[in-house]
């Protein structure tokens, strides 16, 4: 692949007009653009021309089965990408939109197979970062865009993430700071009889029940079910996915019982001569005296977790760690979306104590 020169531009309310016109003129002229979300950094490409959504999986080295969400910035551009639209899709976007949501519906033909890993289907969703809102509006185009790191590594969280693995492969990268979120969003499709969450996200399957009724869970994302035969119907989340270069394995259950572990196996490992990181809350971060401690937050604030998630995994990269030991956080409302991120990080090595 030819290395491009990779722009880097700060955006916020203050950002030059000509900034915004120049990263539009990349989209339209079918280039690449990551920039931030409220979940985590996106790489954009015109989702309607098969040749710059292609460039996508080139840059991520991703798989190219694995279909790209369509990013909008106004609702009734659902109407321009899918047909036979539900009630309950319109219910969602007037509930949920703009935000952390993801809908699969059936697609147009307007929308190329290039996009959507040759299904009849796509995935739209209408982000609530201004920057991601300003992009779609200035470039004129919908935004194919999946997250802007390398195929298998944490998702961005922030422009120094995207850089560490799209700089000389992308044309351009919008700095806008810290995402909010900071994990993907949550997918919902919307083809079936009963909508079906295909990966959970901050948007929970209560929050989604209270404006549609009932919804299932993809019975192949959840843990419990690891059953070859059962394929996940997004294609994305069978792959190997946020994973560190250091082993990763979590320990689950009391929390004493797992500092306990966690202690014995960090004093296993040093005597090996590994380099041990250890991934711990606020509140049990003093109760480790070896290793390399890092806190993910409280555990008593979900979003906080969300927050560092991927931050943190590739801390632990920096730290050049040989093995991660981390804590489990499957209690709150939310430990789906963080389990589901975590065991994929861990290639489901779990630690039962
Ligand atoms: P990313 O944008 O990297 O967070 O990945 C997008 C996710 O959406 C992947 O897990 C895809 O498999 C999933 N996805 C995108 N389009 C579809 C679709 N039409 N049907 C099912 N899953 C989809
Ligand atoms: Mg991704």
């Amino acid at each position: 692949m030819k290395k491009l020169k990779t722009h880097i531009y700060k955006v916020d309310e203050q950002t030059a007009d000509e900034v915004w016109q120049a990263a539009g003129d990349i989209l339209r002229k079918g280039g690449l653009v990551a920039f931030p979300t409220e979940t985590v950094y996106g790489l954009g490409a015109n989702a309607l021309d098969e040749k710059a959504s292609a460039k996508i999986y080139a840059a991520k080295g991703r798989p190219s089965d694995n279909p790209l969400i369509v990013h909008i910035a106004d609702a009734h551009m659902m109407d321009t990408l899918a047909r036979d639209i539900p009630d309950a899709a319109w219910k969602l976007a007037d509930r949920f939109w703009p935000g952390p949501l993801t809908m699969i519906l059936k697609k147009k033909a307007i929308v190329p197979d290039g996009t959507t890993g040759g299904l009849d289907t796509v995935a739209i969703r209408m982000p609530s970062h201004p920057a991601a809102l300003k992009l779609i509006q200035v470039s004129g185009v919908c935004i194919a865009a999946p997250s802007a790191n390398t195929s298998g590594r944490p998702s961005p969280t922030r422009a120094e993430h995207v850089m560490e693995d799209m700089d000389g492969k992308i044309d351009m990268i919008l700095d806008g700071g810290e995402v909010g979120i900071g994990i993907e969003s949550t997918i919902v499709d919307l083809t079936g009889d009963v909508p079906m969450i295909l990966r959970p996200g901050y948007i929970t399957k209560e929050m989604l029940s209270q404006a549609i009724g009932a919804v299932d869970t993809d019975p192949a994302i959840l843990d419990e079910n690891k059953d070859e035969n059962f394929r996940p119907k997004a294609p994305g989340m069978k792959y190997k996915h946020y994973a560190p270069k250091g082993d990763l394995t979590l320990v689950e259950g009391p929390e004493r019982k797992v500092v306990e572990k966690i202690r014995k196996l960090t004093a296993d490992r040093l005597a090996d001569g590994c380099r041990v990181g250890i991934i711990a809350t606020q509140e049990t971060q003093k109760d480790y005296d070896q290793g390399l401690v890092i806190s993910i937050g409280s555990r008593h604030d979900e979003g906080e977790i969300i927050h560092n998630l991927y931050h943190i995994l590739r801390e632990m990269d920096r730290l050049q760690v040989d093995v991660i030991y981390s804590e489990s956080f499957s209690e709150g409302a939310r430990g789906q979306a963080i389990m589901n991120r975590l065991l994929k990080a861990a290639g489901h090595q779990v630690i039962y104590v």
